[in-house]
């Protein structure tokens, strides 16, 4: 059975070691693996021996190694299954590159059977304005991501959900906006490095 859990303000700012350390207390976890991230399509299988891999997404069939992203706006997705876990940090580019599907391979190929995903609090598709030109590049590429042409904004959280779906993926949407909800830190609300995370273990 895994645990997923998405932190908010109140879990202070996870990019600061010391809260990283004593939320890994809190979660009596022997292991709570951060990445550092970079919009990149780079998954790593983790096995606690690492200190914070360049990746995006993490995989592990350990137990006691808790999984961790970052995000503020940004989507944090967890994935769970019988013996493995993931967690993907998926933002406007990870998307386009795919980041969310290459999780999915990557625990398939460990074994993974049925996989159901969570997507965290993140940027709703209302608030994620994006230049008439980024618009029509993102919708072309992945048409669920579309809105209307009026507002030229993306929905991040429908992209991802199509892409995990057509991969066979059980997909939950939080549906929690971190841009409308003062609870969460928001990267288009003036949190410019301040993140709260997603973390997943088995
Ligand atoms: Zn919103």
């Amino acid at each position: 059975m895994s645990r997923t859990l998405f932190t908010s303000r109140d879990g202070g700012d996870l990019k600061d070691l010391a809260g990283r350390e004593s939320l890994r207390v809190e979660l009596s976890m022997e292991k709570l693996i951060f990445m550092h991230q970079t919009h990149s399509d780079l998954v790593l299988v983790v096995d606690g021996s690492e200190g914070e891999p360049m990746c995006d997404a993490l995989v592990t069939r350990s137990k006691g190694v808790a999984l961790a992203a970052m995000a503020a706006d940004c989507m944090p997705v967890t994935f769970t299954s019988d013996w493995v876990v993931g967690i993907a940090h998926v933002g406007r580019v990870g998307l386009v590159k795919g980041i969310a599907q290459k999780t999915v391979e990557v625990m398939h190929g460990l074994g993974a059977g049925k996989i159901s995903a969570f997507i965290g609090p993140s940027i709703c598709a209302k608030c994620y304005e994006v230049s008439p030109d980024m618009y029509e590049e993102v919708t072309t590429l992945i048409p669920s991501t579309a809105t209307s042409f009026e507002l030229h904004s993306l929905d991040l959280q429908s992209g991802v959900t199509t892409q995990l779906e057509s991969l066979g993926v059980e997909v939950e949407n939080v549906g929690i906006c971190t841009l409308e909800n003062s609870d969460y830190f928001s990267f288009r609300g003036g949190d410019l490095s301040a993140r709260q995370a997603g973390i997943i273990s088995l």
